[in-house]
């Protein structure tokens, strides 16, 4: 959820309708309230429910053209197609889709802004590149996919094929890259910043927590990430 004084947004509906009613209850949140559903990728971790839950409470989706061509169930109320780069306009909240390496048909994460503070979602993506880095110095809250730690993916139980597809250039981000993003991105203005996505299987909080902390230089027990179970609670820009 991405919340400004008049406008508030949902970034992609992995979990079933049903869940995600309960997680915003959760938060003290209805989804009655919702200006719009962003959808970053097909993956099912992402747009899941999303065709059910935004026909429920008939919510506008916003998808690049990709995703919603990708997507199994794509009969949205109302859908506004977005492209990378180019900022749209959601009441008073400015969303910029961009892109990142990963194996989906036309994936896009993305930044938000009131005018006043920007905020940037970066997870699903297999490596680091210039735009991200970019993107990453400018923001002040940054919410960073540290998928895995690869020592703990080659040891565990996923089978080879999966364990290609997450540590190869369109998979996820290891431990290891999110603290290179934030290290070439010396930013020194960040006001906020949460470790995202990490694998329940292949990676550890503390691991996670001590990546972010190298990446800017700080001390793990100052770092930040989201849980499966609780993800986190509202953080102010
Ligand atoms: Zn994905
Ligand atoms: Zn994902």
């Amino acid at each position: 959820m991405v919340e400004t004084a008049d406008t508030r947004v949902m970034v992609d509906c992995g979990f079933s309708v049903q869940e995600i009613e309960r997680r915003l209850a959760q938060a003290g949140l209805t989804p009655d309230g919702l200006d719009a559903l962003l959808v970053t990728h097909e993956h099912g971790d992402h747009l899941g429910a999303a065709g059910a839950f935004a026909r429920r409470y008939d919510v506008t989706v916003y998808a690049s053209h990709g995703t919603v061509h990708a997507a199994r169930d794509a009969r949205f109320p109302r859908l506004q197609e977005v492209s990378s780069d180019a900022p749209v306009a959601i009441r008073g909240l400015q969303v910029t889709p961009f892109t990142v390496p990963h194996d989906s048909r036309e994936p896009t994460q993305f930044t938000f802004s009131d005018g006043d503070r920007e905020l940037a979602l970066m997870t699903d993506a297999g490596h680091v590149t210039p735009h991200m880095v970019a993107i990453a110095a400018r923001a002040d809250g940054l919410l960073l996919e540290c998928n895995h730690d690869p020592e703990m993916l080659e040891a565990g139980r996923y089978p080879y094929r999966l364990k290609q597809r997450i540590r190869g250039g369109w998979g996820h981000l290891p431990n290891h890259a999110a603290s290179d993003l934030l290290a070439r991105a010396a930013n020194n203005h960040l006001r906020s910043l949460i470790g995202m996505h990490l694998s329940a299987d292949n990676n550890a909080p503390d691991l996670a927590r001590d990546a972010l902390a190298r990446g800017v230089g700080a001390t793990p027990e100052d770092m930040e990430v989201a849980t499966q179970d609780q993800g986190f609670p509202w953080r102010t820009l």
